[in-house]
């Protein structure tokens, strides 16, 4: 997400010319149009919300002149906060939630007007990552080194059964990898898991594999590269074939408060054919 914001700030930086375009000539006493904010977006994604450290976007008309965004907070100017913006076109302000800023109105201070901005409610700033994976944004290695195959609805993700991973079926045996650098939270055996290892990206994100042929080749605690070989496909736990269970969960990971979402894009991403 933080990629696509960095891309859109460009995107605005680089229109410099058109925004002087549209701004109207300062001569004979004559006044900027005024400017008008209608919609809100937040880096998240959300219209109305947004955490404090975010970039926000302000969209409307004439906005190329405005020199500073206030956070209105409540009422009196106690909590008001001003921010300048990281960019401003004829129809957009980009600015980031000030750390302190308060839920309320926004206000939007241009060259020599000003206008009232919809309600913003602010968030405390975010830690975790959005539910959906960011397929692009993870670089990442097949994790099943082989012939293989998603098997069939049952094997999706969710489903009446809540499965909470995506199977991939692999004859016993094929050489299984880590798909994200991380950390390996846990090494284990279990009724159901079988051997299953758990490692922890850099951003907090968790992978786990389950139904491993033998104990995981890691352990608990080390340092892990995307594609380091953890050990081989197997069908240990409740499992009725040779497969991989993988389950993808958000910050701050695996049974420590995220939650799974399907990993299903993320590994057809880095499913590359051989
Ligand atoms: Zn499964």
């Amino acid at each position: 997400m933080r990629r696509a914001v960095a891309v859109t700030l460009l995107a605005v930086l680089a229109m410099p010319a058109a925004a002087l375009a549209h701004a109207s000539p300062r001569s004979g006493g004559a006044r900027y149009s005024k400017p008008e904010v209608k919609t809100l977006k937040c880096g998240t994604g959300e219209q109305t919300s947004c955490p404090r450290g975010y970039v926000l976007r302000l969209s409307g008309e004439n906005l190329a002149q405005t020199r500073t965004v206030i956070f209105l907070g409540a009422r009196g100017s106690r909590d008001d906060r001003r921010a300048r913006p990281e960019a401003a076109s004829p129809h957009r302000v980009l600015v980031t939630v000030p750390a302190s800023a308060r839920s309320g109105r926004l206000r939007v201070l241009a060259a020599d007007s000003a206008a009232a901005g919809p309600r913003l409610r602010v968030l405390p700033p975010a830690v975790a990552p959005p539910a959906t994976a960011p397929v692009a944004a993870l670089p990442g290695v097949f994790p099943v080194q082989g012939a293989h195959d998603y098997g069939s609805e049952i094997n999706r993700f969710g489903g009446p059964r809540r499965h909470q991973g995506q199977d991939v079926l692999a004859a016993c045996g094929t050489p299984l990898v880590a798909a994200l650098a991380g950390q390996v939270t846990l090494t284990r055996f279990h009724a159901r898991a079988g051997n299953y290892v758990v490692i922890k990206a850099d951003d907090g994100t968790s992978q786990a594999y389950m139904h491993l042929l033998a104990p995981a080749a890691v352990e608990q605690g080390q340092r892990v590269s995307a594609g380091q070989p953890l050990g081989q496909v197997g069908q240990t736990g409740a499992a009725s074939a040779c497969h991989l269970h993988f389950e993808l969960w958000t910050a701050p990971g695996w049974h420590e408060g995220g939650e799974p979402v399907d990993p299903l894009a993320l590994l057809q991403a880095w499913d590359t054919p051989r």
